[in-house]
């Protein structure tokens, strides 16, 4: 009898060859129809009628229900995204569309963004349909397009126009969470995403006087814009401790002995090495300048200079973020703002119960502890339907293993044992909650 145990590693390899890269025109999403329809083939495999949804022109979306013991609960909605940001072939190790298997890992661009937990949930969804295994409540499974872009042709899409598919949903587990971070020798937490960021993407505008580059020039719009964003870029944002990091350092501190000074939290994220730079983002809001744009010729002061800022904002804190950024920016400055909301919801019930059992079982001595994402994930679409959402996709990681930086990084990978401690993980999660 094959189980998922057997198929993941496979699964996973032969979704990372589906060069599924999105960039943020809406009509890029070649290889997220073959993708999907790979996803549907192999579920159709096992017994199921999948539903193939096309939110564009190859923009390919699947979901399917596994109805549970007790139609009364409240389906659990386990969600994974297909598509992947680019990757230069150039600058890898090995061709991140290759999917290969080497030195314990699979490699390629989606290890761990998110294909492990596509391939981990397809290799499940098949088991318990080819061996008529009833889970306590209803599963739906949905493998989605375009989260890497905001999710508008993907979880967003399906929110909006097949809201039915999800009919009775309460929650939901996707990334970014569930991994283990080793605290010291052989001790390992693991982080539940309880909450994440807003993001705020913001365009920027200045206008200023054309004219011949060899003048003499007092309202140039480049530098203008430069200022403004200069500004910006030196302001660092009042730490915050959010319930769950709270909740989180609390614990950290716990496993190590080490005290936790609610008073000064960076010196408890210093000591977290290469995790550092994900859990100092989740204490503070942030605002990065990304693109910036002026000018067509060497000797021409062009007339407008425009850049784009991506803003993370902590829950509760939109408010003063606008205020915040509007007054460093200063008047000239025109801005246009477009806004996905933060997500929260609390580390608590049977679910997460079940998590943590899960956990424990596979990895006896693990402490699973919630914390709040940087980021933002298709958590935010889903808590449009009222759905509460965890970041929960297991992995057992080695503790040299600089997990942060694979993520949209070079040399992405995902270690093989991980992935199938993950599996066996879910597995209990599934039939247990
Ligand atoms: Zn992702």
């Amino acid at each position: 009898m094959v189980t998922a145990e057997d198929e993941v590693v496979g699964l996973a390899s032969e979704l990372i060859r589906f060069d599924t890269s999105i960039t943020d025109d809406p009509r890029d999403g070649n290889g997220e129809r073959a993708a999907a329809e790979f996803v549907a083939e192999r579920l159709a495999d096992a017994g199921y009628a999948p539903e193939y949804v096309e939110s564009g022109p190859r923009r390919g979306n699947v979901v399917v229900r596994l109805p549970g013991a007790d139609p009364g609960r409240g389906a659990l909605l386990v969600h994974g995204h297909l598509d992947v940001v680019p990757a230069d072939p150039a600058e890898w190790s090995v061709h991140p569309f290759s999917g290969e298997v080497r030195d314990g890992y699979v490699w390629g661009r989606g290890a761990i963004d998110m294909k492990h937990m596509v391939a981990m949930s397809l290799a499940l969804a098949r088991r318990y349909r080819r061996e008529s295994l009833v889970p306590p409540r209803d599963i739906v499974f949905a493998f989605l397009a375009d989260e890497e872009a905001g999710g508008f042709q993907g979880a967003r899409w399906l929110v909006e126009h097949r809201p039915e598919l999800f009919d009775g949903v309460t929650e939901a587990i996707s990334e970014v969470g569930g991994f283990s971070l080793t605290v010291r020798d052989g001790v390992r937490a693991y982080l539940v995403q309880t909450a994440e960021k807003g993001a705020v993407w913001l365009r920027l505008k200045v206008r200023g006087t054309a004219g011949h580059g060899s003048l003499v020039h007092t309202d140039n719009a480049v530098a203008r814009l430069a200022a403004a964003v200069t500004r910006l870029d030196g302001h660092r944002f009042p730490l915050v401790l959010t319930g769950p990091m709270r909740e989180f350092l609390h614990g950290v501190a716990e496993l190590t002995g080490v005290p936790f000074d609610e008073a000064d939290p960076e010196a408890a994220v210093a000591r977290f090495g290469n995790a550092a730079r994900l859990i100092g983002a989740a204490l503070r809001d942030t605002a990065n300048v990304t693109m910036f744009s002026a000018g067509v010729k060497a000797n021409v002061v062009p007339s407008v200079a425009s850049a784009t800022v991506d803003g993370r904002v902590l829950p509760g804190r939109e408010d003063e973020f606008r205020r915040t950024v509007t007054e460093l920016l200063g008047p000239d400055v025109e801005q246009d703002w477009a806004s996905l909301p933060p997500v929260a919801t609390t580390f608590d019930g049977r679910l997460v119960d079940a998590m943590t059992a899960a956990l424990v079982a596979e990895d006896p001595g693990a402490r699973v502890l919630p914390y709040l994402l940087p980021g933002g994930t298709d958590a935010k679409a889903f808590q449009a339907l009222g759905i509460r959402s965890f970041g929960f996709a297991p992995l057992r990681l080695p503790p040299s293993l600089d997990f942060t930086s694979l993520f949209h990084g070079v040399d992405e990978r995902v270690p093989v044992d991980g992935l199938r401690f993950g599996v066996r993980v879910l597995d209990r999660l599934l039939r247990g909650c």
